[in-house]
C-alpha cells in the first residue's frame, strides 16, 4: 500500500492542476524539491515541479485556462517546458521524458516517457518523489527507489548506477555535494567513489552552473562540509587550484607554518552565522590564496608570505574571469576585502592607535564593517589568551572606528578645500602642486594633525603653500 499525502496538497492549484489533468486525459504528478522539502518539513521554496505523462505545455495552458485570472504562460518550446506564476510561486511543467545519454555529447537524446523513465532521469532518490495528482489515488507517494528512507536515514544517493548518473550530467556531483551540505546528509560511499573516478567530467560544465553550486554551499550553515568534500573527491583541485595549494605545512629548521587551507575553512565557517551576504564569505574563502606563491623560507624570519595580500586581491579577478564570475562591484568588493585582510588584525595585535584607525577607514570606506567581521572570523587561534586578546582589540577598534567616524567623517572622503580652490587661491594652472597639497591635506587628517574641516584645511593649505614658495593672490 503506498503512503498517502494528500494533506500536503492542500494549495488549491494541486486541485486546478489535477482537474485540467483530467480534462486533458492525462496524468500528472508533483515531483522533486517541493515533495522532498514537505516529506523533510523544511521551509517551502515557492517553486513547484509538476510532470505530466504528456505534453507539460499543454497541461499548464489548460491550467492557466482553469485560474481566476488566467496567468500568463511562458513557454520553453527546445526543452518541451512551460512555467507559469500563481500567487508568488513559480509552477514548471515538464513532460515525461526518456533520456539517453552518449558518451561524445553533453546533451541527451530526449524522448516521451512514462513517470518511471522521468524519475530515472532524475539526480537522487530524494529528488526523484512524487504525489500523484490524479483522481484515483490523489496524493500517493511514487517512491521507486526508496527515497523515503533515504530522507529518513539522510542519505544522498542515485537513482541509477552512480557512475552513470555522474557521468551523464557531471554538474550533479556538485548537486550533491550540495545537497549534502544543505541538508546534513550523508552522501552513500559508492556515490562518493564514483564522483572521484568521474570528477574530470566536470570540465564540460560552465563556469556559472559550477559558481551556482558553490554559492549555495557558501550560503549554508557549514560550508566546510561541501569544500572537504570537494577537495576529497577531487573536484575542488579542478575548480578552485589555488584553494588546495594552500592544503600543506612545511616544515624547516624546526619551523612550520599553519595549514592555511583548513585554516580558510574554519574563516569560512565563522563568517556564516553572522551573515547573509555570499560575497563576504567569498571574500574569506579567498582571503589566503596569496600565501601559496608568496610563501618563502628565510633563516631570520622563518616562514613569511610578504605581499600576499596584494598578490591574493589580484588573483580574485583572474579566479573570476576564469569561473565566468560577474566582474562587477561584487568582484571589487572581494578583491579589495582580500587586500585589506590583514590590516585590522595588525591592529588588534598591538596598540591601537586613532591615527591607524583613521587610515583604515580610510581605504576600507563603506566596506569597513564587513573587513571587520571577515578579519574577527579570522581570528582561529586554539590558544585561549591569544583569542581573548584579539577579540578584545578588535572591540577596541570597532569602538574606535565609530568615535573617529563621527569626529573625522573619513568612511567616504571628500577633500574639505577643493583642487579648483587652491588653484584660485595661488593663481595656479593645474600643475604637480596642487596634487602635492591635496595630499598632504589628506595625510595631515588621517594623521590627525588637523581635523577635517574646511577653515583648518585652508589655514594648513596656506602654511604649506609657503613652504613650497607659492604666494596667495
Ligand atoms: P533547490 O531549489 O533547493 O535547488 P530542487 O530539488 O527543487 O532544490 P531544482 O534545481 O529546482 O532543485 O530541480 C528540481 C528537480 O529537478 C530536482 O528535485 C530533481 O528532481 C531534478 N533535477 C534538477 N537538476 C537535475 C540534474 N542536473 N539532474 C537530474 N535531475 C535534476
Amino acid at each position: 500500500m503506498s503512503k498517502n499525502f494528500k494533506i500536503a496538497l492542500d494549495n488549491k492549484i494541486f486541485e486546478i492542476i489535477s482537474k485540467a489533468s483530467q480534462e486533458l486525459k492525462l496524468e500528472s504528478y508533483v515531483i522533486g524539491g517541493f515533495v522532498r522539502d514537505y516529506l523533510l518539513q523544511r521551509d517551502f521554496k515557492k517553486d513547484i515541479d509538476i510532470v505530466a505523462i504528456g505534453s507539460g505545455i499543454d497541461l499548464a495552458l489548460k491550467v492557466s485556462e482553469l485560474l481566476p485570472h488566467k496567468p500568463k504562460v511562458q513557454v520553453f518550446k527546445n526543452y518541451g517546458t512551460a512555467m507559469l506564476r500563481y500567487k508568488e510561486i513559480d509552477i514548471e511543467f515538464v513532460g515525461a521524458r526518456k533520456e539517453s545519454y552518449s558518451e561524445n555529447s553533453r546533451n541527451p537524446v530526449v524522448e516521451n516517457g512514462t513517470l518511471e523513465d522521468d524519475q530515472n532521469r532524475r539526480d537522487f532518490t530524494i529528488n526523484a518523489l512524487a504525489f500523484s495528482l490524479n483522481q484515483n489515488n490523489y496524493g500517493d507517494l511514487v517512491d521507486p527507489f526508496n527515497g523515503l528512507a533515504d530522507l529518513e536515514n539522510k542519505l544522498i544517493k542515485t537513482p541509477l548506477n552512480p557512475d552513470i548518473t555522474y557521468s551523464d550530467d557531471p554538474l550533479r556531483m556538485m548537486r550533491a555535494i550540495r545537497f549534502s551540505t544543505q541538508l546534513d546528509f550523508v552522501i552513500e560511499t559508492e556515490s562518493l567513489k564514483a564522483i572521484e573516478r568521474n570528477k574530470e567530467r566536470i570540465k564540460i560544465i560552465s563556469g556559472e552552473r559550477i559558481v551556482d553550486e558553490l554559492n549555495k554551499i557558501l550560503s549554508t550553515e557549514k560550508p566546510s562540509i561541501g569544500f572537504l568534500h570537494l577537495y576529497k573527491t577531487g573536484l575542488l583541485d579542478i575548480i578552485l587550484p589555488e584553494l588546495t595549494a594552500l592544503n600543506n605545512v612545511e616544515e624547516i629548521e624546526g619551523h612550520t607554518h599553519k595549514n592555511n587551507f583548513y585554516h580558510t575553512l574554519e574563516v569560512v565557517d565563522n563568517i556564516c552565522p553572522n551573515t547573509d551576504d555570499v560575497w563576504l564569505r567569498w571574500a574569506a574563502l579567498l582571503h589566503d590564496i596569496g600565501k601559496a606563491p608568496t610563501k618563502r623560507f628565510s633563516k631570520k624570519q622563518g616562514w613569511t608570505f610578504h605581499g600576499h595580500e596584494f598578490l591574493g586581491g589580484k588573483m580574485v579577478k583572474k579566479i573570476f574571469e576564469r569561473l565566468h564570475m560577474p566582474l562587477n562591484q561584487k568582484m571589487k568588493f572581494v578583491a579589495k576585502m582580500v587586500m585589506l585582510s590583514s590590516r585590522p588584525i595588525v591592529l588588534s595585535e598591538d596598540i591601537v592607535t586613532d591615527s591607524a584607525v583613521r587610515r583604515l577607514v580610510f581605504d576600507a570606506g563603506e566596506d569597513v564593517d564587513n573587513l571587520m567581521t571577515l578579519c574577527e572570523a579570522d581570528i582561529t587561534t586554539k590558544n585561549p589568551a591569544k583569542f581573548k586578546k584579539y577579540h578584545n582589540n578588535f572591540d577596541i577598534v570597532r569602538r574606535k572606528i565609530i568615535e573617529v567616524e563621527e569626529r573625522d567623517h573619513v568612511r567616504n572622503f571628500q577633500p574639505p578645500i577643493s583642487g579648483e580652490e587652491i588653484m584660485e587661491l595661488f593663481n595656479l594652472k593645474p600643475s604637480r602642486e596642487i596634487g602635492v597639497l591635496k595630499e598632504a591635506v589628506k595625510e595631515a587628517i588621517l594623521e590627525g594633525e588637523i581635523p577635517n574641516e574646511y577653515q583648518a584645511a585652508y589655514d594648513f593649505v596656506l602654511q604649506r603653500a609657503e613652504k613650497l614658495g607659492l604666494k596667495k593672490v
